[in-house]
């Protein structure tokens, strides 16, 4: 029987490290990290996700600003805010909500964020800090799959790794921590040709496609560890709504640990934000 990962558990721990953490940051210099989270328009999906964002943060002891802004928000406005909020001392992370009204230029915006300050690590400076193995602020989501992964696997140094998915914010990135680990690492995407054998060689595989039970048990290779990053919402035969993965999760008894979907990849996300923010408030506070 494949071991399921139990994320929410995991993230669960990491948040109360974090508490401890945060509550010695605070004692030692006397303001809390803090998180200013910038919202604009009224996307539903984002606004239980900043809820989610802020609710955590206040649960670990880090402060946290909220900036709901309207979907009429200039570009020069959130740009105006932004550079308020690179100037403040006692803001130590800056988030903006993705997506963005399509009337902003969303590269410009997250281009504008301090690098020290960029929590969710997709400034062009931390991608570049990634890609070349110098200590940054990298992106939540693959932060929390290395984790997960180290949770199972004693050493990843010369595994094969099977990325599926190219996006900037889970593809690629994840890609690059697992080559910095020394995987042997393929990245496959929607373009790939013959993906299921490629991925019946790998010992790790990541699937962050977006397409529901894309990755088939007998694509899996006996002992391999499976992180599931996918989440589509589909209706089930009783018309409610559920949260599926990419992976085909029951068909994997043969993997050595498999993430679930819902309560793997995705509490992860949150707790490496909250990880994240601790980290910028000590980096800006030591210099
Ligand atoms: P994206 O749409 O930006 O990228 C998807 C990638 O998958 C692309 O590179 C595409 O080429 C590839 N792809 C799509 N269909 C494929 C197929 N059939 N075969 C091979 N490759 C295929 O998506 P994203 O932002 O990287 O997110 C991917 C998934 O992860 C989504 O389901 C998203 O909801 C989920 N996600 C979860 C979390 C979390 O916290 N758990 C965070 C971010 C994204």
């Amino acid at each position: 029987m494949a071991v399921i990962i139990q994320g929410k558990q995991i993230a669960r721990e990491l948040c109360d490290t974090i508490a401890r953490e945060a509550g010695a940051f605070r004692r030692e210099h006397d303001l809390p990290p803090a998180l200013a989270v910038v919202l604009v328009g009224d996307h539903p999906a984002s606004e239980v996700y900043v809820r989610q964002k802020v609710i955590e943060c206040g649960k670990a002891g880090i402060r946290s600003e909220e900036y709901r802004l309207p979907g009429s928000t200039q570009q020069a406005e959130l740009l105006e805010l932004i550079g308020r909020l690179n100037r403040d001392d006692r803001v130590h992370g800056i988030l903006v909500q993705l997506p963005l009204p399509d009337a902003i230029d969303a590269v410009s915006v997250l281009d504008a964020i301090a690098p020290d300050k960029d929590v969710d690590g997709f400034h062009p400076v931390n991608v570049g800090r990634l890609s070349t193995g110098s200590d940054g602020l990298v992106p939540c989501t693959p932060l929390g799959c290395m984790m997960l992964l180290d949770t199972v696997i004693d050493e990843l140094r010369g595994k094969h790794a099977v990325v599926i998915g190219k996006s900037n914010i889970v593809g690629k990135p994840v890609a690059l921590m697992l080559l910095e680990r020394e995987c042997t690492v393929t990245v496959t995407h929607i373009a790939t040709q013959g993906l299921p054998d490629i991925v019946r060689g790998a010992d790790i595989v990541v699937a962050a496609a977006g397409a529901p039970r894309l990755v088939r048990g007998d694509w899996i290779k006996p002992g391999a560890v499976v992180i599931d990053v996918g989440i589509t919402r589909q209706k089930g035969p009783d018309g409610r709504t559920r949260l599926v993965g990419d992976c085909a999760a029951h068909e994997m008894d043969h993997a050595a640990a498999v993430t679930p979907v819902p309560g793997g990849v995705g509490p992860m996300t949150i707790a490496c934000l909250l990880n994240n923010t601790l980290k910028a408030a000590r980096r800006l506070a030591h210099g």
